[in-house]
Formats: structure tokens, sequence, C-alpha cells
């Protein structure tokens, strides 16, 4: 008796760290009650958390209301957890041909959801909001039309419609729902490098026509053409000719301690959402500062996401464009590298060095 109780103590702390979470991941394996209000709701509830006190957990809707609960308006935990919609996706779309954020009415409008639907199954769905969707198209439009140096033209709409429906695939993929355009391990990408000696060893540079898409370091050649084709096994791959000559002069100069940062270079990566926000955020660390792990989640608007934001620096696939090297331990210790913790701390000496 009193072991089976400590057992279900124990679940129920699980069961407490997903609701303080509001861990999506767990809605419909459970719901919570609170005793004060007499309102039950899913995990996911983005409702203000109640005391831990006042809070009893149910296997499923029908045992809460049986026990005097009524369902919570706002996450309404009575309504099955649908699979992928494709209206997630339609939304998607939206933005993507916006280039930008939308009234979330109009998204309503659009789709025949409910805003406040709308808005929690997106961030279910994708792990942003649809305004946090909007801003990241339209920040990446932007940067590509400062790199075209022109004004708005239909080819820098196009470039950025393009990369947006990258985005889009990325974060359709983890839904396990696969459109037709998804490039699939860079199928139909067109990717030239360039392998030349650095400061730091040897240094392959690999990019499409919108931007760099890997970065790599490494002691022999072999390695990093293979690690370049494993990222995209089904994209053409070939050795670069003059097209790649800019970008590769200004990473050496940067190398070399003439220029105090690449953060600016054109990026072609795909990512999911998630990814994207964390590379984003690391490209406004200045150059020669340093943040931890547990800052940029802070910065993100997600304290708890650390061991995401980890997970999403050392699967960055464009080292020195995407700073990753400026994260550090929480204890100012360098951590990992996927390119070596000894190529990390000379470039944050190099970076300090230039700065003070
Ligand atoms: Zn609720």
């Amino acid at each position: 008796m009193m072991r089976s109780m400590m057992a279900q103590l124990q679940d129920e702390e699980t069961l407490w760290q997903a609701v303080m979470a509001r861990d999506a991941a767990w809605d419909g394996k459970f719901v919570f009650a609170v005793r004060s209000t007499g309102v039950y709701c899913r995990p996911s509830c983005p409702a203000r958390r109640p005391r831990r006190e006042q809070v009893r957990f149910f296997a499923a809707p029908a045992e809460a209301r049986a026990a005097g609960f009524r369902p919570c308006k706002r996450c309404a935990p009575d309504e099955p957890i649908p699979p992928t919609q494709a209206w997630v996706l339609e939304v998607c779309r939206l933005l993507e041909e916006a280039g930008r954020p939308l009234p979330l009415n109009e998204l309503s409008r659009a789709v025949g959801i409910s805003p406040h639907h709308l808005t929690r199954e997106f961030k279910a769905a994708l792990g942003v909001t649809p305004r946090q969707y909007g801003e990241a198209l339209r920040r990446q439009a932007l940067r590509q039309e400062l790199r075209a140096g022109e004004s708005v033209t239909a080819a820098v709409y196009a470039a950025g419609y393009n990369s947006a429906a990258r985005m889009y695939a990325s974060g359709a993929a983890t839904l396990g729902t696969t459109p037709n355009h998804y490039r699939m391990g860079g199928m139909g990408m067109d990717i030239a490098y360039t392998l030349v000696d650095s400061p730091l060893g040897r240094l392959l540079i690999a990019g499409t026509s919108r931007g760099i898409c890997f970065l790599s370091m490494g002691d022999e050649d072999d390695p990093l053409l293979e690690a370049l084709r494993r990222e995209f096994p089904q994209a053409q791959i070939r050795p670069a000719g003059e097209d790649m000559r800019a970008w590769v002069s200004e990473v050496l100069a940067y190398l070399r301690g003439e220029l105090p940062d690449v953060s600016h270079l054109p990026l072609d990566v795909r990512a999911t959402a998630f990814q994207l926000r964390v590379w984003e955020e690391l490209r406004r660390i200045p150059p020669g500062e340093t943040r931890t792990y547990a800052q940029v989640a802070e910065a993100l608007g997600n304290p708890k996401a650390v061991r995401a934001v980890a997970r999403a620096c050392a699967t960055n696939p464009v080292s020195l464009v995407t700073p990753c090297h400026r994260v550090v331990r929480t204890d100012g210790s360098l951590a990992g590298y996927r390119w070596g913790v000894g190529r990390k701390r000379r470039l944050l000496e190099q970076e300090k060095h230039l700065a003070g």
C-alpha cells in the first residue's frame, strides 16, 4: 500500500513537470484539474499555472467530469487531438507568401479556425507562434535583399519565398508530413564547395546560389567532404568555380583577424523553426562576447529550453557564420565544439583581442 502510494507520488511529480512545462507531448495522456476553479485542462493549456496543492490529475477527461470538474474553455481538453492538420500547413503557406507576420484574425478567417485554437495548435506543431514564424520569414527576406544589394525586385522576392518554402518543409517534416516540394536530403540542390588552407587548418566552404550551406574545419580533406555528403546526401555536389571566391576571402580574412565577424554572410540552411530561431539569436552575439546556453534560451523567451538550445548549437552546419563558438557553459568553460575545442578557444581569443 505504502509502496504504490510512493509510486503514485512519483508519477504525479512527472505529470506536474509536464504541466509546468506546458508540454504538448502529454496532451491526451492526462488532464489536470484545479480545485479552486473547478476546471480541468490539457497539460499544454496556456492559462496561468495553479499552485501545486490545488491540482488533481486524471487519466481522462471523463474521470475529471465524474469528479465534478468542468472543461477549460481555453484549452478545450475534451476535443480529440487531431493529427497534423492540413490547415497548419496552409497557415505556413499564407505566411510564406506574405513574407511577414499576418494579423491573427486574417489567418483565422482564411482557414476557418478560431484565433486561439489556431495559435495553440500551430505552436504545438511547429514550436513557434504564427507571429514568430512570420517574423523569421521577414528577417530572412530582408537578409536576401541586403545580400543582393538592390531594391525589392521580383528576384529577391522569389529567393525569399524559396527559402521560406524550405522552412515550411522542415517544419512539416517534423510533423511527419512531406509536402511535394520538400527537398529531402538536399534533393535538387546544386552545391559547390571549396577547400582551402586557413589559420585553423583545412577549411571547407560549401554553398548554393543563395548562400553558404556548410562551413567546416578539420585536419584533412576527406572527412570534411564526407561530412558534407552526409549532410546533403541527395544534392549535386561539385567543386566551386569562381562563384564562391568572395565568401571564401571574407572567411579567410576573418580567420586571419582582419575582419571582426562574418555573421553577415548569406546562409542557405534547412532547419526546423526552432533551430532557425536559435541560430538567429547566435548571430546577434557581438564578436568578442560570449553567452551561456541558458542566456540564449532566456533571450528566446524560453528559459527552460537550455538543452534544446545546446542541441541546436551542436547541429549547426555552418560554423563561423552562425557563431555557435560564442556559446559557453554557465561556469564559463567552453563546452564542446563540433570542429574541436582548440579551434573554439582560438576563435574566442582572437575575437576578444580584436574587440578589445
Ligand atoms: Zn485550460
